[in-house]
């Protein structure tokens, strides 16, 4: 099933004059409907294939499962996998004329992920009138974002969490839709290149006045499914020097941990919190990130 919005593609000659009046409206739709939200995280990194997801989806069950309210958010329109990773079954989304409701995962968090609005593996093409353009496809992201917020019937919660995709432009958009973003957490692998690229995305934060409730290290060392011992993996100490640099704390190390990344992209995040040592170090990042929260 998905979703039938105008586009910015559709909203041109002499439409074009409207489209500062539709936007304006859906902002104030985004507001209503983020209106019963109590708190909103959203998690950033400097480039894809860090665990962002792994870890926003499985912040998300943690705090379920300490009896919060969450929804999770994925903002990765490209290339999501908030669905998948949270174990919700990628049909059944009840749209009508007024919104659509969230998902709700096996773990109890309510999931909205355009991966359970595009029918299969397919990516999501962008209309594109004869332009090729970055920005142009930046501004039908931001488009799609924003009628996604507009869309989407949350309810009352007390965590929203939001999967950004890699990069900062999708911060930026984020940052305007959502007055009530409470901070973000920023995730890195121990690399002196992801450390670059992060800190740069934190030094953009910080001058929009968002504020970074910490740094999350992936990737650090390897846990052995035998034994659990973690040994090194990649060389660096990005997650450390990126709190030092930046004035704020490391919420903590997760290991690369292959029967973790079995279980989540199974969608079993259950199994991954209670038996794996990943699942166990995201455990006491929660502990350090609700506490920052509040
Ligand atoms: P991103 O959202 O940053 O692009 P993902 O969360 O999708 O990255 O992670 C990319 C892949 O790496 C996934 O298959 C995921 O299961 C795996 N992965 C992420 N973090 C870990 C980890 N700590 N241990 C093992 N595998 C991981
Ligand atoms: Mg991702």
């Amino acid at each position: 099933m998905t979703l039938k919005h105008r586009t910015y593609s559709e909203v041109t000659g002499t439409d074009a004059s409207r489209m500062v009046d539709q936007v304006n409206a859906q902002q104030s739709r985004v507001a209503e409907r983020l209106a019963g939200v109590k708190a909103c995280v959203a998690v950033m990194s400097g480039k894809g294939g860090v665990g962002k997801s792994l870890t926003t989806a499985a912040i998300a069950a943690a705090c379920a499962a300490r009896g919060l309210t969450v929804g999770l958010l994925d903002a990765d329109l490209v290339g999501p996998s908030a669905a998948r990773m949270s174990g919700v079954n990628p049909t059944g989304l009840e749209v009508d004329e007024s919104g659509v409701d969230p998902a709700t995962s096996p773990a109890g968090v309510r999931v909205m992920s355009m991966d359970l609005l595009i029918e299969d593996d397919t990516p999501l093409a962008w209309r594109e009138p004869g332009s090729e353009s970055f920005v142009w496809r930046g501004a039908q992201e931001r488009g799609a974002l924003r009628e996604f917020l507009a869309d989407v019937r949350w309810g009352e919660l007390d965590l929203l969490l939001v999967d950004l995709p890699p990069g900062t432009q999708r911060l930026i958009d984020l940052a305007e839709l959502l007055p009530c973003l409470d901070g973000l957490v920023v995730i890195t692998i121990p690399s002196a290149a992801s450390e670059a690229a992060v800190s740069r995305s934190m030094s953009l934060a910080a001058e929009k006045g968002i504020r970074v409730l910490g740094v999350v290290e992936n990737m650090a060392g390897y846990a052995c499914g035998d034994c659990g011992e973690v040994r090194s993996l990649f060389p660096g100490d990005a997650g450390q020097r990126l709190a030092d640099q930046h004035d704020t704390t490391l919420l903590g190390r997760i290991p690369f941990d292959p029967d973790a990344a079995g279980h989540a992209d199974m969608g079993a995040l259950d199994q991954m919190m209670d038996h794996t040592v990943a699942g166990a170090a995201i455990e006491a990042i929660v502990d350090r990130l609700l506490e920052a929260i509040t």
